[in-house]
């Protein structure tokens, strides 16, 4: 998709509060400073829309990006939920919680790991968590020009057997917001799951 058009509709704590377009919604998740405003800003060709990390204030709202009049990019707040088990309701954020379970729009949630290392131990929680509720998930492995290509194929082992990968249906993209690497990829995830 070639985005013009971007706007910040609504930033939101309550499902009174979603936008009612009914427009398909992707909902972007992981820790404060994984590369989610740089994923966000890559994907929609700019250099500086989505807030970054060092600007605080809008961190404890969903924020929902209207893009082309087509689709939101929902940018969840940063992890902060309890570890989870099947037997285990999962407990992160009421807010956060809500809006993943039961958004009808929702199509599917991109969520960032940071490509450098192993995924933390709150990243495998989100994860399962994403699984247990069946939402379909894009793993997207950040920041990966700072990993040497002789690498990489490690990285990619080492996040598939972190999180449990193998044998799911979860695809996992190598990403950086530096050379654009995977942006495309990217996008056509995004656009299978919204139909587009
Ligand atoms: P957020 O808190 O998840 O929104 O993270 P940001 O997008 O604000 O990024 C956090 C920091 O990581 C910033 O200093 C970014 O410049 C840096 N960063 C993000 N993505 C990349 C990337 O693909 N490559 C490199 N080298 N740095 C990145």
């Amino acid at each position: 998709m070639e985005v013009q058009e971007v706007q910040l509709v609504m930033s939101a704590v309550s499902p009174t509060q979603y936008p009612t377009t009914g427009y398909p919604e992707i909902g972007l998740v992981g820790r404060s400073n994984v590369g989610k405003s740089s994923l966000t800003n890559t994907l929609i060709n700019r250099r500086s829309y989505a807030r970054t990390s060092s600007q605080p204030g809008k961190t404890r709202t969903l924020n929902f990006y209207e893009v082309e009049h087509q689709l939101y990019f929902v940018d969840v707040p940063g992890y902060g939920y309890a570890k989870v088990s099947k037997q285990e309701r999962a407990k992160f954020g009421t807010m956060i919680e809500t809006y993943l379970t039961q958004r009808e729009t929702l199509k599917g949630v991109v969520q960032l790991v940071d490509g450098r290392h192993a995924p933390s131990d709150d990243d495998v929680s989100m994860y399962q968590w994403l699984q247990y509720y069946d939402i379909p998930t894009l793993i997207v492995a950040t920041k990966i020009d700072k990993v040497k290509p002789g690498v990489r194929n490690r990285q990619t082992s080492l996040i598939t057997k972190t999180l449990g990968l193998k044998g799911s249906t979860t695809e996992l993209i190598l990403f950086s917001a530096q050379t654009k690497l995977g942006k495309d990829d990217v996008w056509q995830w995004i656009e299978t799951k919204i139909g587009g």
